[in-house]
């Protein structure tokens, strides 16, 4: 037996989320049915709003509203220093341990030749363009995650950096290998940015 249209459009729906299987998706798609009428209007619009409402910043990449995003427009933060993330998830993580008053790069990824991610699919050249033009940045911090992909990201802006003159430096390794940034806990990070090692 298959089941009706609608809900097996739901399924497949929402087999196209990460980590979302056929039986998950399948619970899910019924879970819906009992929700309430309002809710599930509230949950397709909040879908289609976060799409359509949100961009990247066009100096930092981060997603944002407004262009420049807040954190660009903020001239309380220190305007010294950018920390390098993989994803606006990681700049949300950082924000909230609110010990980090700097300005942000996000990179939308990292170099990954197994999966044929290059420089040029990155944010990096952004952030190059931004250093040049940009001379009160004395310093970025390069809080890629501790994965062999991260590594590598970590190194390859490190070396286009430095050879403009910027103090490059790299999180410290309280972040345990292969660990990512958007789980590490507060104290963690704190400590991480804290002990941050010159690259
Ligand atoms: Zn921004």
């Amino acid at each position: 037996m298959q089941y009706p249209e609608p809900i097996a459009k739901l399924i497949d729906s929402f087999m196209k989320l990460p980590g979302i299987g056929y039986k998950t998706a399948t619970r899910l798609a019924f879970f819906t049915l009992d929700m309430e009428k309002d809710d599930v209007t509230e949950f397709a619009k909040a879908l289609i709003s976060a799409q359509r409402d949100l961009s990247f910043c066009s100096i930092c990449g981060n997603i944002t509203e407004d262009d420049p995003c807040d954190i660009c427009q903020d001239p309380s933060r220190d305007q010294k220093a950018v920390l390098v993330v993989e994803d606006s998830k990681d700049v949300m993580s950082m924000e909230q341990m609110k010990e980090y008053h700097g300005l942000y790069h996000v990179l939308h990824g990292v170099l990954s030749p197994m999966d044929g991610k290059g420089p040029e699919d990155i944010n990096i050249a952004a952030l190059l363009t931004r250093l040049q033009k940009n001379e009160a940045i004395k310093e970025v911090i390069i809080a890629t995650n501790a994965t062999p992909e991260g590594e590598a990201t970590a190194m390859y802006i490190s070396r286009l950096v430095k050879s403009s003159g910027i103090k490059v430096t790299r999180l410290a390794h309280g972040l345990s290998v292969g660990s990512d940034i958007e789980y590490a806990d507060q104290m963690t990070l704190y400590k991480a940015v804290e002990g941050r090692t010159e690259m």
